[in-house]
This record gives structure tokens, sequence and C-alpha cells, in this order.
């Protein structure tokens, strides 16, 4: 109690030193309840991202206890003559330095020891969760009543808030959209300290402000989630292509079977994957699939030296274990693989769900995990993306991934237009998700400054050659490429900042603003 007292002293002598508060007695009226630290850790943590390529110090960090008291940092940062940002961070897992800033406190919602509890309504299907929590900690708490969220990401270590202000994607969009697209309710704290309950129906401005609004308009303190009764198992199966086209038009057939009878048909998963090189032992770990042995046998089959591997999933319940064999039987049978490529995989819900988190494991054993990663992620429109194909996996990475390479399809009608996520203007469009890790070895080619400068060659095919692709997780340096980025969103995009944080006082480290104050 009483290092709190003295860090929150030390911490408002700061800011008053910075010109930032004005008086103590300020201060004391606001009755902030959380910790501000200006502990070295603290603040060293809050200037770390997964990226680990950009690292930027904040003046101090805040754990909160409530909604009520980050609203009230809010409008204190609103309400003073200098000002300073805030930037709420999740898990700190972007990777260009999404949730730092440099001139204002990083609160740390995912930290918060005092979550508000969680709510689950049975007969309505949703939980409303604190918008810090991680999604595995939401799907084990859902699983004891049987339910679980729709729509996923593939790594659940993730904060609800920060994959909310990005659209949070996985093999589930096809058929369930975004994680943006499976929110009812949101509470948001907005760039003037108010705390505003948003849906559909109220103040419906600011909901769909904040879905997929990369932290501009408000912080989410609280979001109601839709669930769904929980499958028991999972059946997971692999198979690899060596030609892209009967890649996509397979990818492309196994989505369209979604909502057409008979059920039977329907998947619950799809995710594609590339594979250019033949030790790959990165992608390797994070497939959970055979080992790069099995694969390099089939690299003589490789047109163009690139192997592509499509992984589909069908949930089920145990008492309907055989049923899926046949229905999966005869899905298959419509494909146009490798014969003799598929492997199949049975597992628990859960354990699929996070079979991500066992290939970090993996890679933090081997001194992997901690590395700088240079991501690049796009959406592709459907018709260009063999033109992508040819010139990025087949053309500039030249046999050199440095990590899984993702690939599959969305349908654009499973995104709602009115939300901020920017996605191409097409009714089908792939992730392709280049997702490398940097290692400082001899090997030049594995440098962040190669990864980097090929990332530049891979944004720059697309220019050059009119392919319009969108950025996933989008990151850019000057405000006129994100104007472009937003396309005719911007215009509603810089309106709706104007109203819920006119003095851009939130998320700076998403580089789209600078502060007014
Ligand atoms: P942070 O990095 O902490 O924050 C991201 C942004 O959101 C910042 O601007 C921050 O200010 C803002 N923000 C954070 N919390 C809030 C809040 N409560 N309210 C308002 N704004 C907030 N994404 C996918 O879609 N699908 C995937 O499968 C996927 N897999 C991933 C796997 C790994 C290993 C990693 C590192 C990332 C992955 N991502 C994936 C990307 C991930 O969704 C985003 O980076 C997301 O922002 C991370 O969440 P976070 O909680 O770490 O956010």
């Amino acid at each position: 109690m009483a290092l709190k007292f003295f860090l929150t002293l030390a911490l408002y002598s700061l800011l008053m030193t910075a010109g930032l508060i004005l008086d103590t007695t300020d201060i004391l009226s606001f009755g902030i309840k959380g910790n501000l630290s200006i502990n070295p850790n603290d603040l060293s943590s809050a200037s770390y991202d997964f990226g680990g390529q950009k690292q930027v110090e904040p003046l101090a960090v805040f754990h909160p206890v409530s909604a009520e008291d980050i609203a009230k940092l809010v409008k204190v940062a609103y309400e003073s003559t200098q000002g300073f940002t805030v930037s709420a961070r999740g898990h700190g897992h972007s990777v260009n330095g999404q949730a730092q800033t440099s001139n204002g406190i990083v609160i740390q919602m995912s930290e918060s020891t005092n979550k508000p509890r969680r709510v689950l309504n049975e007969k309505l299907r949703y939980v409303d969760v604190w918008g810090g929590e991680l999604w595995i900690d939401v799907l084990k708490s859902t699983l004891r009543h049987g339910l679980a969220p729709k729509s996923w990401t593939d790594y659940l270590y993730l904060s609800v808030g920060g994959t909310l202000s990005n659209a949070g994607i996985s093999g589930q969009a096809f058929n369930h959209g975004p994680q943006i697209s499976n929110v009812y309710e949101l509470d948001v704290i907005t760039g003037k300290g108010e705390l505003k309950t948003c849906s559909e129906e109220r103040n419906s401005e600011l909901f769909h402000a904040v879905l997929g609004g990369l932290g501009q308009f408000g912080i989410i303190t609280r979001a109601r989630i839709a669930l769904e009764p929980s499958p028991q198992r999972v059946r997971w199966i692999r198979m690899v292509y060596s030609n892209f086209s009967a890649f996509t038009q397979d990818q492309e057939y196994l989505i369209s079977l979604h909502g057409q009878p008979p059920d039977a048909n329907k998947l619950d998963y799809l995710e594609g994957s590339v594979i250019v090189d033949q030790t790959g032992s990165l992608h390797n770990c994070r497939s959970s699939f055979p080992s790069p042995g099995n694969i390099s046998s089939l690299f003589g089959f490789a047109e163009g030296g690139v192997l592509y591997s499509l992984e589909i999933a069908k949930n089920y319940q145990q008492s309907n274990a055989n049923s899926v064999d046949q229905e999966i039987e005869a899905l298959l049978k419509s494909l146009n693989y490798i014969p003799a490529t598929t492997f199949t995989r049975d597992l628990s819900y859960v354990d699929f769900l996070d079979r991500v988190h066992k290939a970090e494991l993996k890679l933090r054993s081997q001194g992997l995990w901690d590395v700088p990663h240079p991501w690049l992620n796009l959406f592709v429109p459907k018709s260009r993306v063999e033109e992508f194909d040819k010139g990025v996996f087949k053309g500039i990475l030249g046999s050199n991934s440095n990590g899984p390479i993702l690939i599959y399809p969305m349908n654009k009608n499973k995104w709602d237009k009115r939300t901020s996520a920017v996605t191409p203007d097409h009714e089908v469009f792939y992730l392709v998700a280049l997702l490398r890790s940097a290692l400082d070895n001899k090997d030049s080619s594995q440098t962040l400054e190669y990864l980097s400068k090929q990332n530049g060659q891979i944004l720059k095919f697309c220019n050059d050659n009119g392919i319009k692709i969108k950025q996933y997780l989008p990151h850019y340096a000057t405000q006129k490429e994100w104007i472009d980025h937003f396309g005719d969103k911007w215009s509603t995009f810089y309106r709706r900042k104007m109203e819920f944080d006119p003095k851009h006082i939130l998320a700076p480290g998403q580089g789209i603003f600078y502060p007014n104050f």
C-alpha cells in the first residue's frame, strides 16, 4: 500500500514537472484507484512487443482496477491543458509498436489483477468479459458451461480488446466471419474519458467505429461475445498440393459449400499454407503435421518449387464420430490434392484451438520465440491471387520463407461494412500471412534487414502490378498511406476520430493521427 502511494506520488510529480498535470489537488479529486507505475520493469515491458522491431518507453504504466479508473485517467489526459497520450496494451502481440507511446501512459489491460468478473448467459448464449482478458481464458471459462465463442484467431494468448481492434481471423472466418462479427455489445471509454455502452442498437456509430478501429476511438473495457454449443472433438485433415490453381479452386469450392444443404458438407475450419523451402523448421513446428522429411520427398512434384498444404477440420460430438468419417471421406473425393498425402489428427476442441501454443513452447525452448518478427499480413483479392503466387511465392521469396506462410479465403459478406475494418472490394479474398522470424546469424537472408526489405519488395510488386491488396494488422509511415489504405472509408474514419477522440489521445502507436493538445 505504501509503495503504491509512493509510486503514485512519484508519477504525479513527474507528470507535473512535465507540465502534464496542473496541481496535486486535481489528482486527489480524480480518485483513481489503480496503480500508476514508473518502475523500470513496468516501463520496459510496456515498451516491448512481439515484433521486437520498435521499442518506445512510456512516461508511466497504469494498472487499472476498473473501467471507471481508466475513464478517469483518460479524462485527465483530455482535460489537462498540455495533455498526454493513452495507449491500451492488451498482450503486446503487435509487431510494429502499435500499443506503445513515448509521450503518455500505457494501460496494461491484460495484467490487471482485479479484472471484473465474467458473466455468462447460458440462455442467450453470450459471455461478458473484460477487454484485457485473453482468449484462452475466455475459452476455458465458457467450456465449463458447454459453450464456446464461434470465431477465433490461430493463437489464443491475445487479448479480446487487441483482436477486436483489428478483426480477429482464423480458419473459421469464412463461416462465422471475423471475431468483430461475433460481438453483441461493448463498454468503451472514448478519448474524452466517457464510459459508453454501445451495440447495434445503442451508440451504434461508436460500436462500429471501435470494431476493427485500431484502438483509435475508445478503449474496450467489456465485450459481450456470442457463444455456441461447444463441440467435443475435432477431426483435422491435412493434404498437399503441387498446383496452385487446384489448391485455390478446392479452397474456394469448400467455402462455397457453407450455407448450402446438405449440412454434411459443412466444414468448420479451413486454412492453407505455402511451403517454399524443404527445411522450414519454423513452419513445421507450428503446423503440428509431419516432419520436413515427409514434405521433402514431395518436392519432386512441386511446380515452380513450391508446395501447398490445405488443412480442413470438422467439429463433432463424440456420439457422431462414425458419421464424421463418412462425411470427410465423401468431401475428400471431390478434391484434387496429391494422392496419398492426407494426414489426419483427432483431438479435443481445446487442444485444436490452442495448437499454436504448443509451437510457442517449442520455439521458446529453442530460443526462437523472442526474436524480431517482421510479419506481413495481406488481404489479396481472389482474382489476383494467382499472379501473387507467381510473383511472390515462386519469385520474390526465392525458396526462403523464414516462417509459416498462411493463405486462406474468406467471404466478404461475413464482414460488416459499417465497422472500421478494411478489406478488398471483392466477394472472396485471401489472407496471405508471412509470419517471419528474423535471426541474427551468418545467413544474411534471415536478418531483420533482409526480411524487411523483402516485405517492401512484395508491397511494391503488388503496387506495380495493380494488385489491390489491403494490409491486415496494417502499418504505414505516413498519413497519406493511411488515407490510401482506408480508401472510401477514410472520411468516416476521420469523422469518427474527431467525434470520439478529438485530441488524438488514444493509441498513438498506430501512427495514424498525431496528438493535437
Ligand atoms: P496489443 O498488441 O497489446 O494491442 C494492439 C492494438 O490494439 C494497439 O493499438 C492497442 O492500443 C489496441 N488495444 C489493445 N487493447 C485494447 C482495448 N482493450 N481497447 C482498445 N484498443 C486496444 N491475428 C488474427 O487475427 N488471427 C490470428 O490467427 C493471429 N495470430 C497471431 C499469432 C501470434 C503469435 C501473434 C503475435 C499475433 C497474432 N495475431 C493474429 C495478431 C493479433 O491479433 C494482433 O496483433 C492483436 O492486436 C494482438 O492482441 P494484443 O492483445 O496483444 O494487442
